[in-house]
């Protein structure tokens, strides 16, 4: 069965080759970025090793240590420039076999529509994968409208995905890997809100969004928000209808580690929004990612075929 990984990571050769040259890359240092044994993989290792997980298509997003939304936007812009054309040649190179997301300067909004507009419409990439904030800076923020628009007219896929160990439970409790465990679901219910609350998805209707990690605690805890737009009156300043409204507006990756969990996404926002997401090539990625979905009791054979390659298929048009 064909299977398209929208949540699968690159450190990009560009990168890798000045750091073992001791060159700086950049304003980035050699020595100062961690790199995972499986990350300097060539394309073509890769691709081995998607042979071996039976995955066809990597949707290939240049990892989130890349984003550098604290750094000087005209450099970063110029790095993200490079990653994405590193991406862009991937696809060229293996046309059935990469699609590509890019890095977009999220710093300076302009900059970052410039960037995702020659990424999608110069070299094929299908978005971009962006934090879920901006320096502190949540979406619903005004200044990020005029990116939100200029996506949802490129058809552009935003895939919302956290920094590193980066999240709002670093500052409560940064031991026991609980900034990635718990910290990535909070951050991505959090960016849900702040996207639904905030208005952006009836401003940008056909703004297409995609939660990493099957949307975090968004499901578990949509009947809360309800309750809060229903009593309190600060939570219907931008919108005339419950949170839960918003759900099937949003796609959401399959990462959750647990059947029950993914059947209960399932059953909240319809099986045509759970798409096929390993986080490879992590140590927190879903080890033999098509056969834990095949082999998944409580789905049925449609359920499957669905998260593994159908959605994707439409939603990317691939
Ligand atoms: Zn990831």
């Amino acid at each position: 069965m064909r299977s398209i990984d929208v949540h699968a990571h690159l450190t990009p050769q560009c990168f890798i080759r000045a750091m073992q040259a001791g060159q700086a890359w950049h304003g980035i240092q050699p020595g100062t970025m961690r790199i995972a044994p499986r990350a300097v993989w060539t394309p073509e290792q890769r691709l081995a090793d998607m042979n071996s997980l039976g995955v066809d298509v990597h949707v290939v997003s240049t990892g989130a240590a890349f984003y550098y939304y604290d750094g000087d936007a005209t450099t970063v812009a110029a790095m993200h420039r490079e990653c994405n054309d590193e991406v862009h040649q991937m696809t060229i190179d293996y046309p059935d076999r990469f699609k590509g997301l890019a890095q977009i300067p999220m710093q300076e909004p302009a900059t970052a529509i410039a960037e995702l507009d020659r990424a999608v419409n110069q070299r094929g990439l299908v978005g971009a994968m962006i934090n879920d904030t901006a320096n502190g800076r949540t979406y619903d923020e005004p200044e990020f409208l005029p990116l939100w628009k200029a996506a949802e007219q490129m058809g552009a896929l935003m895939f919302i995905h956290q920094q590193g160990g980066d999240t709002l439970v670093t500052p409560r409790l940064n031991r026991y890997h609980l900034a990635n465990t718990i910290g990535n679901l909070v951050d991505r219910a959090v960016t849900f809100a702040s996207f639904v609350f905030g208005g952006v998805m009836d401003k940008c209707p056909d703004l297409k969004i995609c939660l990493a990690h099957g949307g975090g605690y968004t499901c578990y805890g949509i009947g809360r928000m309800d309750r809060g737009w229903q009593v309190r009156s600060e939570a219907r300043v931008n919108i005339q209808q419950p949170p839960s409204a918003y759900l099937k507006k949003f796609y959401y990756d399959c990462l959750t580690h647990s059947e029950a969990a993914l059947r209960y996404l399932i059953d909240t926002v319809g099986i045509d929004r759970v798409v096929f997401g390993t986080d490879w090539p992590a140590d927190m990625a879903i080890d033999w990612p098509v056969s834990w979905v095949l082999g998944l009791q409580s789905l049925t054979q449609e359920e499957k075929e669905a998260i593994l390659w159908k959605n994707l298929e439409k939603l990317l048009g691939i």
